[in-house]
Order: C-alpha cells, then sequence, then structure tokens
C-alpha cells in the first residue's frame, strides 16, 4: 500500500480511529482456536456509518484490500487478514441507537456485543434470542455476517430470521440503507438477506433493527439420559407435541463430552447418578403464564416407560438450570483443554442424525485408530458439531495432520445424506475450496458473480467464501 493511501484512511477515520501499533494489533491477527495467524499494516477502527463509508470509498479507489471484523470469535479464519490486509474493526460502532418496545425492536450498531443486546432487551421486558457460548464477546455485525446459529435457533431461528432492517456501506463506500422496522415488506428483492452470511465479502454491516420477542417468564430445563440418538430423535417430537412446539433447545451430548467438562471445567457435577452414551440437554421457554413443568415431566415419564429414556434431571430453579447449561456451553473449552481436536460443523435432516453418527464415527475411527468422537450440539436443528479429540496419549501434531483428510470423507458423507458441511459457522477461508465439491456449477456461479457485481475490484474481505 502506498504511503497516500495509508494517510487517507487515517485521515479519513480521525486520531483515535487507527492503530499501527502492534501490541494493539496483535490481539485481532489470531483467533479463537489459533488456527490462523494474520498479518496487517494498519488497523482501522471507525466511529460511524460515514467514516465506514469513507474508507471503503478509499479502499475500492486505490483497490486496497480490506478485512472487517467484529469480536473475532468466528471459527473458519473470515476475519483474519491473511494476506496483510487492511483490518476493519467495528468495535468503536457500538452504540444502540433505538430500543422501541411498541414495535418489539431494538437498532443496534454493528460493534454492539451480543450480550448488551440481550441486557438492553430485557431492561424493556423483551427477549432477544439470539444465544452463542461466545455471546460476551461476539458482535451483532459478526452474528449477521455468518449468520449465526447457537441453542434457540429450534424455536426462534437464526440470525437471519431475527433482522427487521440492515444497514450496509457497500465496497464502493456507497451506505445502502435498509433500515425499515416492518415486520412484511414485499417490495422487490429482499436486499438485506443477501449481506446476512455474506461473511463481509459483499458488503460492511454497520446496524441492524432486531427482532424481539416477549420476554420468558419461565424456563423448563431438562438433563435427560437417553438410551440412544435414534431415541433422542423421538424424544424430540414428543417434546414438541406435548408443549405445544415451545421447546427452543435440544442438545445432544455424549457421555465424553460431559466427562471431559466435569474433569476439567471446575465447579460442575454430574447431573445424574449413573453415567450412559448419550443425553439430551432439553429447554423449553414459556412467555406467558403457561406452565411446561407438567408436559416435561410428563413426557419424560411415558419416554422412560417406552424404554427411550433412563434418567432425568428437571432443574426446579434458577441456579439448577445455570448449572446444567454449563455442562453444555463448556464443551467446547473443555475439548481444548484436553489438547488438539478435529472440528466439523455439519448438518443433516434431523430423521438422519442417528444414521449419520453410527455411520461417521465408525469411519473416522477406521482412519484414526483410537479417536475419540465428541459429537455434540444442537440436535433440534439437525445440527452437529462432529468433533474428535486426539486419541488419549497421542501425538497433537500429528493427529491435525489428518485434518483434512478426516474432514474430506466426513464431508462426503454429509453430502451422501444431503447435508452441509458448514451448518452456522460460515465458510471463510477454511472451507472456501470445499464448498465447490459440493454445491453445483450454477450455485458457485451465481454466488461469484455477486460478488463481482457488488465487489468489482475484490477488496471486501478476498479469498473468503467464494
Ligand atoms: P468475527 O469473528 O469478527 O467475524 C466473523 C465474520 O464476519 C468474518 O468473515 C468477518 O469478516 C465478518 N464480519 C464481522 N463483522 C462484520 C461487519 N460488521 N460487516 C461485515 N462483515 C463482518 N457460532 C454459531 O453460529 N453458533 C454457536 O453456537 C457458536 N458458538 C461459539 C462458541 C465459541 C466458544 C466461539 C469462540 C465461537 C462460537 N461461534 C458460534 C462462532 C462465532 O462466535 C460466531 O460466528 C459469531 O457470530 C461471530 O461474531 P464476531 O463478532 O466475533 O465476528
Ligand atoms: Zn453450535
Amino acid at each position: 500500500m502506498n504511503a497516500d493511501t495509508f494517510a487517507r484512511l487515517k485521515r479519513a477515520v480521525g486520531a483515535k480511529g487507527f492503530s499501527e501499533d502492534p501490541n494493539e494489533i496483535a490481539p485481532h491477527l489470531v483467533e479463537w482456536r489459533s488456527k490462523y495467524q494474520g498479518h496487517t499494516p494498519l488497523l482501522l477502527k471507525p466511529q460511524s456509518t460515514a467514516e465506514t463509508s469513507a474508507v471503503l470509498a478509499i479502499c475500492n479507489e486505490t483497490h486496497t484490500a480490506i478485512v472487517p471484523q467484529g469480536g473475532n470469535t468466528g471459527l473458519v479464519g473470515g476475519q483474519i487478514p491473511l494476506n496483510g490486509e487492511v483490518l476493519l474493526s467495528l468495535a468503536r460502532m457500538n452504540k444502540i441507537r433505538n430500543v422501541d418496545a411498541s414495535n418489539a425492536s431494538l437498532v443496534a450498531e454493528a460493534g454492539v456485543i451480543l450480550d448488551e443486546v440481550h441486557r438492553a432487551a430485557s431492561n424493556i421486558g423483551k427477549f432477544f434470542p439470539l444465544s452463542l457460548a461466545s455471546e460476551g464477546s461476539c458482535t451483532i455485525g459478526g452474528n449477521l455476517s455468518t449468520n449465526a446459529g447457537g441453542v434457540d435457533v429450534l424455536r426462534y431461528g437464526s440470525a437471519r430470521n431475527l433482522v427487521l432492517g440492515l444497514e450496509v456501506v457497500l465496497p464502493d463506500g456507497r451506505v445502502l440503507d435498509l433500515m425499515r422496522s416492518l415486520h412484511k415488506d414485499n417490495t422487490g428483492y429482499d436486499l438485506k438477506q443477501l449481506f446476512i452470511g455474506a461473511e463481509g465479502t459483499l458488503g460492511v454491516i454497520t446496524a441492524a433493527t432486531l427482532k424481539l420477542y416477549p420476554a420468558p417468564a419461565s424456563y423448563e430445563t431438562a438433563f435427560i439420559a437417553v438410551r440412544d440418538p435414534a431415541a433422542a430423535v423421538e424424544l424430540l417430537d414428543r417434546m414438541q407435541t406435548a408443549t405445544g412446539g415451545l421447546v427452543s433447545a435440544f442438545e445432544l451430548i455424549p457421555r465424553i463430552a460431559l466427562e471431559l467438562v466435569l474433569a476439567l471445567i471446575p465447579g460442575t457435577r454430574d447431573p445424574l447418578a449413573s453415567p450412559v452414551p448419550w443425553y439430551v440437554l432439553a429447554e423449553a421457554i414459556s412467555a406467558g403464564k403457561v406452565s411446561l413443568r407438567e408436559a416435561f415431566q410428563d413426557t419424560v415419564a411415558k419416554a422412560i416407560e417406552a424404554g427411550i429414556v433412563t434418567d432425568a434431571a428437571i432443574a426446579t430453579n434458577e441456579t439448577q438450570r445455570h448449572d446444567l447449561w454449563r455442562l453444555r456451553e463448556n464443551i467446547s473449552e473443555a475439548q481444548k483443554r484436553e489438547g488438539a481436536s478435529i472440528k466439523h460443523d455439519i448438518s443433516v435432516p434431523v430423521k438422519d442424525i442417528p444414521a449419520f453418527l453410527k455411520k461417521g464415527m465408525a469411519m473416522v475411527a477406521a482412519m484414526v485408530p483410537g479417536v475419540r468422537p465428541v459429537p455434540f450440539g444442537h440436535l433440534g436443528d439437525g445440527n452437529i458439531h462432529f468433533n474428535f479429540s486426539v486419541p488419549k496419549g497421542g501425538d497433537g501434531e500429528a493427529f491435525l495432520a489428518q485434518w483434512s483428510a478426516v474432514a474430506r470423507a466426513v464431508h462426503d458423507l454429509v453430502n451422501s445424506f444431503g447435508g452441509s458441511i458448514s451448518a452456522e459457522h460460515g465458510v471463510g477461508v477454511m472451507k472456501r475450496d470445499d464448498i465447490v465439491r459440493y454445491k453445483s456449477a450454477t450455485e458457485i456461479d451465481l454466488m461469484r458473480t455477486l460478488k463481482r457485481t457488488l465487489d468489482p475490484n475484490n477488496i471486501l474481505n478476498p479469498g473468503k467464501v467464494v
């Protein structure tokens, strides 16, 4: 980048809006799994849409590549400047512009941390349902750019279902104002959805109007020992029927994941008396004066009679509920502490999960003798974090060297079930070449055409997604 472009970019954001200090920049260059390491000569931190617009106009004119970043919790390397691009942090665009109880909506800038949105909604007796283990650091801009999922998708949908309006800066610097707060609007193409899940390759999201829900009046949360994954699928159907579709989370947990959490996360305990291979953490939310306790107890009792459930612990207060969720939320952390792991974020039709798990675990065990499968996650959405820990006492480096071969076999299997190789984490750089293998030539061609149309100079997050 030439000195003149550098100077113009710095001027566009003012003295507080940039950094060239390697110490300040360093944490932005490596992500949670330490899988990708980037480098950049310049970190830009605009504080407004106008500043962001000025930055992109300069980048476009000078053909300067730029990578948007929110909370840097993404898991596929999309937010990392891998080739010395300028880094654009939205962290200073962190205002909640408006909270509107009567329209059940809230306007947040891209850099607002997800937890802040939860608090702002809760302050007016509302609820913003997007819930991820990274919610203390991830941002609305990142959540929408990755179309984040999490544990409540079953009931409320993924991030793209929670958006009424969007403000986007296009790669040429123009501001696209789609900030309507309408619940219905059929005036042509739904352009905002193009930018949601685009991982910062088509535009920079600067603000969004988010949909709010009535605050939960009560939760029913149960940790349930199931006979096997097929029993879990059947239990989900029974619970949805019994609660009238109010199940919000339905998470599969294998014994090994629970054991890792119990061993490596202080202050956790097994909620049930004797170990079984598979568990489900199920939760239903009631926003009115409807009690779901009876529905839960009744369903569990009948499932025990039918032999699909062997035991269950139903939380009777908020502390117990919190303790049960800690077991689920700490699986990734515990797996990280246990050593190297090969991870997949896949989805298949819910009914096919038992068959997929059986085939997939046997297949990887044959490829890597002694490998420890730790498949867990959002069974209710057909989305499993199909992870494998290094064999006990095994060499982590040698294990990770098999990542590509294992991922290829797993993704081929997923494809044979009509599934997705990235259910909620996105494509980034990690799966960019893989999607070409599983999507039709027409689909890839259309994605590339859209990218070329919106970003003809390929300045925005180049080399990611397409
Ligand atoms: P970043 O990581 O900074 O960026 C992610 C992508 O979005 C990048 O491609 C980046 O270029 C782009 N981007 C960021 N901001 C903007 C913007 N304003 N405009 C345009 N593009 C932008 N994800 C799930 O879906 N479900 C989970 O359950 C889940 N659990 C997680 C648990 C842990 C412990 C961790 C570390 C991550 C988890 N994630 C999960 C992944 C991650 O938290 C989400 O992808 C999150 O939405 C990323 O938000 P972020 O602000 O950190 O974005
Ligand atoms: Zn997840």
